[in-house]
């Protein structure tokens, strides 16, 4: 059970929220002190708060609506999340509390956003992000004018973009078009060291908006390995770097959620436990950074960076997501078409154990077949 209820959360929140209200300073205030856990998304200028809800682990519209009352003003949703559910409960939400949040929205403009809207019940989102994993997704020619179309209609205010593979070369490319203004990539401590180069350059070339999907990849899960104070000195970690803009976090119960809103509101002054410096290494040494270089290597068209990625689903407890992606790969991308040639472990900028690991993977998602 829940260690708060809704009631309970609200109750033992609402000093932060009346405080909010009157812009007055907020108890225990947050490492971002002086902005109230705000920071400004790139060049849309939004104001938004550095924690914000969404991702696949979301739970209940009392959740959202619970984080809103409390602050978090920067949301996200996918069409397909939780198999459309998702858009569902935020579509509920949103009667009463469009106002009140920053709307993100991941799906492809060029066959438009109607139904979206209509599941939503607005008229617009804020920023429209569709998954771009390739130079070739992100560059279609396509694009642009269809953005542009939704914009002059009025169904969205800002473009963007959603990526979690190849992601060095997509933000590279990205950067040359110069066209979106935000960007939100995979991003965690595995990976930021590729990362980071990248975000500086589009912040200095585009002042780009910076959103950080799964933060916690690579390290414990809050509930089951690590503990709330844990997974705030890793979030503190991260938002060290005043370039990332927001973490975008699932919260999936009233523990997640007070974790999080503590994340973005609290300071966070303990020295980093020793605990989570060892979590931090190990990330860095073993987490796939989804660079996208050893699906390119393998000769026998292994989709070995996309498995890599669906290790996550799993290490968060959630094998069934990760069973459903797997099915949608080709026989020939599976892992059990791996023939141990080694390319992809030469290539991989960890040397990852990438064709045992993909293989762990085969078998744990062999189950939800
Ligand atoms: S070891 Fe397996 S996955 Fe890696 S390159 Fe060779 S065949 Fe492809
Ligand atoms: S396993 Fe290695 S090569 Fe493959 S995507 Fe991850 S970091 Fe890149």
């Amino acid at each position: 059970m829940d260690r708060f209820s809704r009631r309970q959360f609200l109750s033992s929140s609402s000093i932060a929220v009346a405080a909010l209200g009157a812009g007055v300073a907020v108890p225990s205030v947050g490492w971002a002190e002086e902005k109230k856990g705000m920071r400004t998304l790139g060049r849309t200028g939004l104001e938004v708060t550095q924690i914000s809800f969404g991702g696949l682990d979301i739970g209940t519209s009392a959740l959202l609506q619970g984080a809103i009352d409390n602050g978090i003003n920067l949301i996200h949703v996918g069409t397909g999340y939780v198999n459309g559910k998702a858009i569902r409960m935020y579509g509920e939400v949103m009667k009463e509390r469009r106002k009140d949040v920053v709307l993100a929205l991941k799906e492809d403009p060029i066959n438009g956003i109607d139904e979206a809207l209509k599941l939503l019940n607005t008229d617009h989102v804020d920023i429209l992000m569709p998954g771009l994993h390739s130079v070739e997704e992100i560059s279609n020619p396509e694009l642009p004018g269809a953005f542009e179309k939704l914009k002059k209609e009025g169904k969205i205010r800002f473009t963007g973009f959603a990526v979690h593979k190849n992601i060095p070369e997509v933000l590279e490319k990205a950067i040359e078009l110069g066209f979106y203004d935000v960007m939100m990539p995979s991003y965690h401590t595995g990976n930021r060291d590729q990362v980071d180069p990248l975000l500086a350059k589009a912040k200095k070339e585009h002042n780009m908006g910076f959103m950080a999907m799964k933060p916690l990849r690579g390290v414990k899960k809050e509930g089951k390995n690590s503990t709330p104070e844990e997974v705030k000195a890793i979030y503190a970690d991260l938002l060290k770097n005043p370039q990332v803009d927001s973490l975008v976090i699932g919260m999936g119960s009233f523990n997640d959620m007070n974790t999080n809103i503590e994340a973005c509101f609290q300071k966070y002054s303990q020295a980093m436990p020793e605990s989570v410096k060892e979590m931090i290494r190990y990330a860095e040494a073993h987490e796939c950074a989804s660079c996208g270089t050893c699906s390119k290597v393998c000769p026998y068209g292994v989709a070995a960076c996309d498995i890599m990625g669906m290790e996550y689903y799993v290490e968060r407890g959630d094998p069934a997501l990760a069973a459903a992606a797997y099915r949608k790969l080709s026989a020939a991308q599976q892992a059990d078409s791996c023939r141990d040639c080694g390319e992809c472990q030469a290539a991989c900028p960890k040397h990852l154990d990438i064709p045992a690991r993909i293989r762990q993977t085969h078998n744990t998602v062999a189950t939800f077949a």
